[in-house]
């Protein structure tokens, strides 16, 4: 679909494609989930199409397993693709690329093993040079390589850079500049004959139309080499955006760093769109705040609210949200996730109870503390023991706590915390939780009888 769309603030004339493509070597963390977000909300609010693509091009780290658990945990974010392709199963095409690269002399075999480069490396830095590539492998003569066949020694591949200057208008960053000779030429294609997504990924992104790059700050020097691949290749440019990273208080957040999977998150009770509604605000000028469902994101999107100082990512926000998001909760919504707890509770308790959970999984402390038994506290037993001989007969409603409460302040003279305080931790256990005059119903009388019990 061809549109006219406004991006900051200048219109373009193109059809909008982005694409999500990660490696399927690990659990998607935050991190990634937000350059898919951010990729998806952009496309779809320029009404353009969303692809996803497996970087699955690295046998010994790739599994099924991952990418299946990628699909699922962007399906369970409600995150629909209209384009789906497994490099894997594009090796025949990337083959072709290699063929045409090496005719044009831009890539390159060099046969030194990983010792070989890690010592030129340390003597380099160790003279006070940049790690570059040397280009030694150009410098091999017909009877060094003719050698190195007899031996049966596997190139690898490494794509020339030109000493040139990459520019690019980054649409997060700004105006973008490298050197070409302040970069390493990149190896394309391993000694095992697979390729690195550096390539692949370029050529995916010729292949399938893709009109916008965005991904995180950690790719910016992979784009400038890409930039010369794209055009060794023929290829127009895409437009560019880099995503400052995301930092907690302690870290930078990476699938090394462990901890921020979006499976784990989902098992800890937090709602995709409380994931989403913070994902898609931090590093950008607006304060996170719940948002219902992707459509009102997808409305309000804007890539030029990105700034370029590290996103924050504070996991308390996110229960924050969440908390918001569960709280709104109609009972109707809530039905499914009852069935599959395994819990039979009414609209009343819901109600009760909805403004004093973080996550719909608090339920079940707040359903065990309405009808399991609970040990009696140990302190207070007088004043308890008054209680208890003050509590009215059922049938009991809403404004049976405050008869009780009122005729326990007439007899004992207590008020305020002094009052209420013992009793709500005789009642449920806890200091804190939904209103005692909703509770009070839901608990019954021969329960509250026996929590009052020295
Ligand atoms: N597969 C790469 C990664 O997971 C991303 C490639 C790209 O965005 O071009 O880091």
């Amino acid at each position: 679909m061809i549109r006219m769309n406004l991006i900051n603030d200048y219109y373009i004339l193109m059809s909008i494609i982005t694409r999500f493509a990660p490696s399927p070597t690990g659990l998607l963390h935050v991190g990634n989930v937000r350059t898919a977000l951010v990729n998806y909300l952009f496309s779809r609010h320029h009404g353009g199409k969303f692809m996803l693509r497996m970087d699955d091009t690295d046998l010994v780290r790739s599994t099924a397993e991952y990418a299946a658990h990628i699909e699922e945990d962007l399906h369970w974010l409600g995150l629909k693709w209209d384009v789906f392709a497994r490099q894997s199963d594009r090796l025949p095409r990337y083959e072709a690329i290699k063929q045409e690269l090496v005719k044009q002399g831009r890539l390159y075999p060099c046969y030194e093993s990983q010792e070989e480069l890690t010592i030129k490396r340390k003597m380099q830095v160790s003279r006070g040079q940049p790690p570059l590539y040397d280009r030694a492998a150009l410098k091999l003569t017909a009877e060094q390589l003719h050698k190195f066949e007899q031996e049966d020694r596997k190139p690898h591949y490494r794509f020339m850079l030109k000493d040139e200057e990459i520019r690019w208008n980054d649409l997060i960053r700004g105006d973008t500049v490298f050197q070409g000779r302040h970069l390493s030429d990149p190896i394309l294609i391993r000694e095992d004959g697979t390729m690195t997504y550096i390539l692949t990924s370029v050529v995916d992104d010729m292949d399938f139309d893709i009109s916008h790059i965005i991904r995180g700050e950690d790719h910016v020097s992979n784009t400038a080499i890409q930039v010369q691949i794209f055009h060794a290749i023929g290829s127009k440019l895409p437009e560019f955006a880099h995503l400052a990273l995301i930092k907690t208080k302690e870290a930078e957040i990476s699938k090394r760093t462990g901890g921020f999977d979006i499976r784990g998150l989902r098992a800890n009770g937090i709602e995709p769109m409380a994931i989403s509604s913070l994902l898609t605000k931090i590093g950008t000028s607006e304060a996170p705040e719940i948002r219902f469902s992707l459509e009102d994101l997808i409305k309000e999107f804007d890539l030029g609210k990105f700034g370029r100082s590290p996103a924050n990512y504070d996991e308390a926000e996110l229960t924050r949200l969440n908390h918001k998001y569960v709280s709104q909760l109609s009972f109707a919504d809530i039905t499914p996730y009852l069935q599959a707890m395994g819990i039979t509770i009414d609209e009343n308790f819901w109600l009760s109870v909805r403004p004093n959970i973080e996550r719909l999984s608090d339920l079940r402390e707040w359903w065990d503390i309405c009808v399991k038994p609970l040990t009696p506290p140990a302190e207070e037993k007088e004043f308890l023991g008054t209680c208890r001989q003050m509590l009215p007969a059922e049938p009991w409603n809403e404004s049976t706590w405050s008869q009780w409460t009122a005729a326990i302040k007439d007899a004992t003279g207590r008020s305020g915390k002094q009052l209420f305080m013992p009793l709500r931790l005789a009642l449920t256990g806890k200091e804190h939780g939904p209103e005692l005059k909703q509770l009070l119903p839901l608990i019954g009388y021969d329960k509250v009888m026996a929590r009052l019990k020295g």
